[in-house]
């Protein structure tokens, strides 16, 4: 087994068990080459956290010549493409806002409080770093609900309405209940979801999203995306490629 030095464009990504991904990269030297990168998905491994598509670095990695995959023992990225990034993410949540506001409303029925809000939603997008866009398109999801009044029940559960606070201990979210749902009550629901007590905590406060962690609001949008799904009785188009990009 020999130790090989080369560079790399990241050209696949696929998560392998809890803290590892299997990698193929297009090498300078090696041509294309996929490898394991083990422990990479913890934000504290030597890696830096996970990689992510179109990264490109200085690589170290092993290979047998009867082995199928590598493993990466180095990575130095040299272009994150972070800017790509964060312009593939703003031009998708664009496309999912027009969509919404599409299937949301209905022929010469005005809402000028969503416009105005659809239009900041749009400014912001072309201006805020690239880890307020997911924020910010939450904020939006909730003003669309709202304003065409079908906000999920959050204040409590939206079941047996008792007060949403710390000592619920387990969270859920029900699609058919159409809000958060408390330990008592979740088994009437089949289609809940357990949530994070964060999650919960920003779908009950709105506020809190703005300082939420990234797994935080991962989680948060997807539980919008499905509930407005939900709402909708259809499928989004644009949704896919929006839970893909914030994974
Ligand atoms: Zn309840």
């Amino acid at each position: 087994m020999t130790l090989k030095k080369d560079k790399g464009i990241c050209i696949r990504t696929t998560d392998y068990s809890e803290s590892s991904q299997i990698l193929n990269f297009f090498t300078r030297d090696n041509g294309k080459i996929g490898v394991i990168a083990k422990g990479s998905r913890r934000p504290k491994s030597s890696f830096l956290g996970a990689i992510e598509i179109c990264t490109i670095g200085d690589m170290v990695f092993s290979h047998r010549d009867n082995e199928k995959l590598g493993t990466l023992t180095e990575f130095n990225p040299t272009f994150l493409g972070l800017d790509i990034r964060k312009k593939l993410l703003a031009l998708n949540c664009a496309y999912f806002a027009a969509e919404m506001l599409n299937l949301f409303t209905k022929e010469l029925d005005p809402h000028p409080v969503l416009f105005d809000e659809a239009e900041s939603f749009l400014q912001k997008l072309d201006q805020s770093p690239p880890d307020k866009i997911v924020p910010f398109l939450i904020q939006f999801e909730f003003a669309i609900l709202e304003q065409t009044g079908s906000q999920p029940l959050c204040d409590g559960c939206a079941n047996c309405k008792r007060k949403f606070d710390a000592g619920w201990k387990q969270y859920f979210f029900s699609f058919s209940a159409a809000g958060l749902v408390c330990r008592d009550c979740e088994s009437v629901f089949v289609d809940k979801k357990m949530i994070t007590p964060e999650g919960a905590a920003c779908l009950n406060q709105p506020e809190k999203i703005l300082n939420a962690k990234p797994s935080v609001l991962a989680d948060v949008e997807k539980i919008l995306i499905e509930y407005i799904t939900n709402v909708l009785e259809r499928p989004l188009k644009t949704a896919p490629m929006i839970l893909k990009l914030i994974k």
